[in-house]
């Protein structure tokens, strides 16, 4: 494996940087897989490869720039394809992040992730970390053996924003592309482009640049340290399933997801988040039912934009996405399903994060 070979000699090179990085500033570099440590069978290889190969050691080993900007500690918490991340994963890293960051020696945490599922893990730790110090998630669209492989320099600028003090107070932030963007509002565009991860409506907070790392705006959604959400005693959450529309749905599918067990839908509507006669009627057969009855969220299924409660779905029980995506309004709904069932808390809690 040639290109591994190339990560070892770096380390090498990373040994004699290792002394003049004890005076800078700490950063830990938490290692979940993905593309960023994905091998493919050749340097072509750009969509065959297997994620989740290289170890975050490796990654960082072989990164011997990252010296210069701080000294790294690394932390292995999976090693896999982020689809098949699971919540007990994400309580995991949130817990490791909260221990870790409660050492002020401590300036940031850095967590490299698959691109597939980064946004959610990256909302996810934007309510539940409780530190202003910033937490940035970084994947890469390439793997790490491919020519012109994005995941060094994604790995090199995530670090130099999470030791950046101009990054505290702004929540998880998604570094790729040179770009920073806000947790909340950055969803994951195009499927090989490497500047996949966009805040379409919203804009990107900053950029990553050789000299210095720039920001321009801040996210002013409750996270982190406003957060309500405190998940460090948690072994599991409440499941939330998602729904999405389209012409001729089958109603029956949301009694399906209420007889597997969830307490929450999210429900993807068409243009600002309406419904079908044969989806209203199904919601409504299901919210009158003798069953559990569970919580539901309206977003859209456009991906961009807000969607408002309007008297019709508030009146039939419908809560408001605001500008979510149905992926992150599940994690929101997960998460105030922890605190309260009460759909007027549920409503507030949607109209603040
Ligand atoms: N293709 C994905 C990525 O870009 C793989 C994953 O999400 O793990 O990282």
């Amino acid at each position: 494996m040639r290109s591994f070979k190339a990560i070892l000699a770096a380390a090498l090179l990373f040994a004699g940087g290792a002394q003049a990085a004890a005076d800078k500033p700490l950063v830990w570099v938490f290692s979940t897989g993905g593309t960023i440590a994905g091998s493919g069978s050749s340097p072509t290889d750009m969509s065959n490869y297997t994620a989740g190969q290289f170890t975050g050691e490796q990654l960082v080993r072989g990164l011997p720039q990252l010296a210069d900007v701080a000294e790294i500690k690394v932390e292995q918490v999976v090693n896999i394809l982020s689809n098949d991340l699971t919540v007990a994963d994400w309580l995991t890293l949130s817990r490791r992040i909260n221990e870790t960051l409660a050492d002020p020696r401590v300036a940031g945490v850095v967590v490299t992730h698959g691109t597939n599922t980064l946004e959610e893990t990256a909302y996810f730790l934007n309510l539940t970390v409780k530190s202003d110090r910033p937490v940035v998630v970084v994947g890469a669209m390439r793997p790490a053996t491919a020519i012109s492989a994005d995941g060094p320099l994604n790995l090199l600028n995530a670090v130099r924003v999470a030791r950046s003090p101009d990054a505290k107070g702004k929540g998880a932030l998604i570094v790729m592309n040179d770009e920073i963007n806000a947790a909340r509002d950055t969803t994951k565009t195009t499927t090989y482009r490497v500047e996949t991860f966009r805040a379409p409506e919203l804009g990107m907070l900053g950029y990553v640049d050789e000299d210095k790392v720039a920001f321009y705006r801040t996210p002013v959604k409750r996270h982190t340290v406003n957060s309500e959400f405190d998940v460090r005693a948690l072994k599991t959450l409440p499941t939330v399933g998602v729904l999405y529309s389209y012409v001729e749905p089958r109603p029956e599918l949301f009694q399906a997801l209420v007889k597997a067990g969830d307490k929450g839908i999210v429900f993807a509507g068409t243009g600002a988040g309406a419904l079908s006669k044969l989806e209203r009627d199904g919601i409504d057969e299901m919210l009158k039912g003798k069953g559990a009855k569970p919580v539901m969220v309206l977003a859209s299924r456009t991906g961009n934009g807000r969607v408002i409660g309007t008297k019709e779905y508030s009146d039939r029980g419908l809560i408001p996405a605001d500008s979510l995506n149905a992926q992150k309004a599940r994690i929101l709904l997960m998460l105030a399903l922890t605190k309260t069932q009460d759909p007027k808390e549920i409503r507030r809690i949607f109209a603040e994060y």
